[in-house]
């Protein structure tokens, strides 16, 4: 690529940013090790809104819950990736988690406390209650064979007066 074209290529994506919201988009590979990366990246990436340490350890929580489902419901430990966006609006945090994994059959049951299918592996079945107790709002959509998505969001920062 010739060094006007390189430019040219950077003037875009800048424009597009500029039409978005602030986001943070990061692909891992779905190791366990990697589970307390994702966890800080999202962690540090909210840091810019002044979170107290409890809103910060609740975040933590969501990721390390979502993305531990990833690796071993989703992927059943085996290799894929793990997709995960963050998105500010204003002092609202969105955050996706994504596999495309095996699915979830029944995502009702699924989110059930106390609900799970790895009983096996000392789950207790208390991951989507956490991210639901530790986010203000929990949307989990999935499909047998393609994967699955949770979008949570939570609004961070706002002291009260
Ligand atoms: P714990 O989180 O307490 O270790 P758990 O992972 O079984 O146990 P949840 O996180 O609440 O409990 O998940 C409930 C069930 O939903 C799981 O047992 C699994 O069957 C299903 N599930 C959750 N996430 C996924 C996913 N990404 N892909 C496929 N199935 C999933
Ligand atoms: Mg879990």
């Amino acid at each position: 690529m010739k060094n006007n074209e390189k430019y040219d290529k950077y003037d875009n994506l800048r424009q597009d940013n500029d039409t978005h919201d602030n986001t943070m988009e990061l692909i891992i590979d779905s190791k366990s090790e990697n589970e307390s990366f994702a966890r800080v990246v999202v962690a540090s990436f909210v840091a810019r809104l002044d979170p107290t340490l409890e809103e910060i350890a609740d975040i933590k929580t969501a990721v390390s819950e979502a993305v531990t489902n990833c690796i071993i419901h989703g992927y059943e430990g085996k290799k894929g990736k793990i997709y995960i966006k963050c998105t500010l609006d204003g002092n609202t945090l969105t955050l996706l988690v994504n596999d495309e994994g095996v699915g979830i059959e029944d995502i009702h049951k699924a989110m059930e406390p106390m609900y799970t299918t790895k009983p096996q592996l000392e789950r207790s079945g208390m991951g989507f209650s956490f991210m639901e107790a530790f986010m203000d709002e929990l949307v989990v959509s999935s499909e047998i064979n393609k994967g699955t998505t949770i979008t949570m969001k939570k609004l961070i920062g706002v002291k009260d007066i």
